[in-house]
Parts: C-alpha cells; structure tokens; sequence
C-alpha cells in the first residue's frame, strides 16, 4: 500500500490520478528531505549562508505543503499547489545562484512536472511562464556580467530547450491522456452493441446500491433475454444474429431515461439498471419495450420478443447478488409462461 493512499481514498489503483498523486507526494518528500540537508551543508561545510536561508525556507515550505495538502485531501488542489510552489523555489533557485554552476539548470525539471499533474493545456501555459520569467532573470544576469559563467550561448540554448520541452511534452502528454481514455472506454463497452459491458454494470450497480442503501431510494433492474435467438442465428445467419443484438441495444438505450445503465450482461441477454425507479415504474418500461418490439420488425422483417424479470432493491433484496438472481429467476418464469412477456412478481 502506498503511503499516501490514506489521504485520498477516492483515488483506485486504475485511476489517471493513482500516479500522480504517487509524484506529488514523493516530490514534496524528496524535496523536504534535500532542502533540509542542504541547509546543514550550506552553514555548515559550505558557508553560503545565504542559499542556506533560502534552503531552510524551502524545508519549512514543503514541510507545511505537505501538511496542508494531506489533511484537507483535495487532490485538484494539491496538484495546482505544488506546481506552483515547485515553480517559486525553482526560480527563486536560480534567482540566488545567478546563474552560476548552470544551476538554472534546474528549471528543466519543472515542465515533465507540470504537464503530467496539470495536463497538456494547463501545463503549457505554466511552463511558458516559467520559462519566461526565467530567460528574464538570466537575461538580467548576463547583461549586468553578474557570472562570468553563463554566456549568451548558454542562455539561447537555455531558452531554445525549454520551448522544445513545451512543445514535445504537449504532444506527449496529449497522446497519452488521449490513450488512457480510449482504453477505460475500450475496458468498459462491449464491441459488438457499444453498450456497457458485464464488468463495468456490476461496477456501476454495487456502487448504485450502496448510494440507494444510504438515501433509502429505490433501484431497479430489468433482466432481458431475446426470445428464440437461436433459431435467428439458424435460419438467418450470424451476421444478422449480431444485427439484431445491435437493432436491440440501440431500441433500448432509445427508451431509457439518460440516467439508466444499459448493458449486455452476456449473449443474448441484457440488463437495465434503473436508479430511482419503483417495480410498477419498470414495468411500464417493460410493457413499452414488449409493445414496440411487437410492434414491427427489428432487422430485416423479422420481428423479434423478449422474456423479462424485474427486480427492486428492498428490505429482503439488498445485495446485487439477490437482485440479480431473483431478476433470474423471474426471467426463467418469463421463458416458462410461453415467452414474450414480464415476470415482475
Ligand atoms: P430462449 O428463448 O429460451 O432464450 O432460447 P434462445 O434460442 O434464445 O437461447 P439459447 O441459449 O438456446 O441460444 C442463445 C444463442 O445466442 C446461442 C448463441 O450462439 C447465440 N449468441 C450468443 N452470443 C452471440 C453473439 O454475439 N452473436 C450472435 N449472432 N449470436 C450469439
Ligand atoms: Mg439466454
Ligand atoms: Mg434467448
């Protein structure tokens, strides 16, 4: 377990934010401990008392940062707070050692820092005024001939690093967060519909039901089977077997209100999860569904019905495990009373 998942429960291990609350905090840590040994080493071996001072500041600063960052446990803000204070120090670094030892050096750490907690926009901007009031501060160093170290050529290759890291780290930034997403989508959706997959509707129905438990709501669910399906596939071929899944699955997420979950819960089956929604109301969303399917085609002129079983959230149903089953149950009762209809009760 991570150190510092105890200040941010919300954040899972498969969260974009898992790793970069892991880099902010191990930032603060490093730069904690490297302020405060640094400020022994400058009194003590080094005698440059007055980067000592800056050393000692920097401690106090990350000190209380970390502090501040951890008991509130707002992460956005924790993100934008650190990379603002990482920004001061670094320049206020490079400020104090006016540009000797090519210590400005160090403000190169600063844009794979921003873009990754902040994103490629945020990022971006950040950096360029960093970068900005940085290339001023030398600049004030080079005309004045403060160091004799920092030459015109260090300060243009300086610059042109800094622009090629905003630009290069715009890019790759982007590519990345746009990869994360289509992979959280791709891990959720089932190819074939684009409906919500197995994995993701339990994911959504266990945390439905704990927020239903908590504010007395009840939540419904409405388990689907296409009628003779098989036969389909037989006499029609595969190739339109998925056409009608697909035809379903957009009829169905048609008929839901935007707060419902449609998901294929496997071959032929499909669940709807509804928030809020009593049994009476889920049946007339069963009824609707059954009406329309009855009434004309799906694919291809073939009518196709549906078997239902409906279930509601109450004192003796509580887990999803027994929602589900008795949905199941009362979807084998569908299929057994001659199909194409709802078993509710
Ligand atoms: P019942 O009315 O009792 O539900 O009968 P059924 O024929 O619908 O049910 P059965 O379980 O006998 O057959 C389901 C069929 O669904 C068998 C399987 O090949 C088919 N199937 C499952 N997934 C897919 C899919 O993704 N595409 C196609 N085309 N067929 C699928
Ligand atoms: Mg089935
Ligand atoms: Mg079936």
């Amino acid at each position: 377990m991570k150190f510092w998942r105890k200040y941010h429960p919300n954040i899972g291990k498969d969260d974009p934010e898992y790793h970069q609350a892991g880099l902010l905090y191990s930032i603060l840590l490093v730069f904690f401990g490297v302020f405060g040994l640094t400020a022994i080493l400058n009194i003590t071996v080094i005698d440059a008392p007055h980067i000592a001072v800056f050393d000692f500041a920097g401690f106090i600063l990350t000190g209380l940062l970390y502090f501040y960052v951890s008991r509130r446990g707002d992460f956005a803000l924790a993100r934008w707070l650190v990379v603002s204070v990482l920004a001061l120090l670094l320049m206020t670094f490079a400020y104090l050692s006016q540009g000797s030892n090519y210590s400005f050096l160090w403000v190169s750490v600063f844009p794979p820092i921003a873009f990754f907690l902040l994103g490629p926009q945020a990022g971006a901007w950040f950096t360029t005024g960093v970068l900005v009031c940085s290339a001023t501060m030398l600049k004030g160093f080079l005309e004045s001939g403060i160091s004799g170290e920092l030459t015109l050529g260090a300060f243009l290759n300086f610059i042109e690093v800094g622009v090629a890291q905003i630009l290069l780290l715009r890019h790759y930034e982007t590519s990345r967060r746009m990869a994360y997403t289509r992979l959280e989508k791709l891990s959720v959706t089932d190819p074939l519909t684009s409906l919500h997959n197995r994995l993701h509707i339990d994911k959504k129905l266990e945390d439905l039901l704990s927020s239903s438990r908590a504010h007395d709501q009840h939540t419904s669910v409405l388990l689907l089977d296409i009628d003779n399906f098989k036969a389909i596939n037989d006499e029609e071929g595969h190739l339109i077997g998925d056409k009608v899944l697909q035809a379903l699955a957009g009829l169905l997420t048609s008929m839901v209100r935007e707060q419902d979950i449609v998901g294929r819960w496997g071959g032929e089956e499909f669940l709807l999860v509804c928030p809020n929604t009593s049994l009476s109301e889920v049946t007339q969303l069963a009824d609707r569904i059954i009406h329309a399917l009855n009434e004309k085609p799906l694919v291809n002129n073939r009518k196709v019905t549906v078997s239902m079983g409906a279930a509601v959230v109450n004192e003796s149903v509580e887990t999803m495990e027994k929602l589900i089953q008795l949905a199941d149950d009362r979807l084998y009762q569908a299929k057994k009373a001659g199909k194409n209809c709802l078993v509710a009760g």
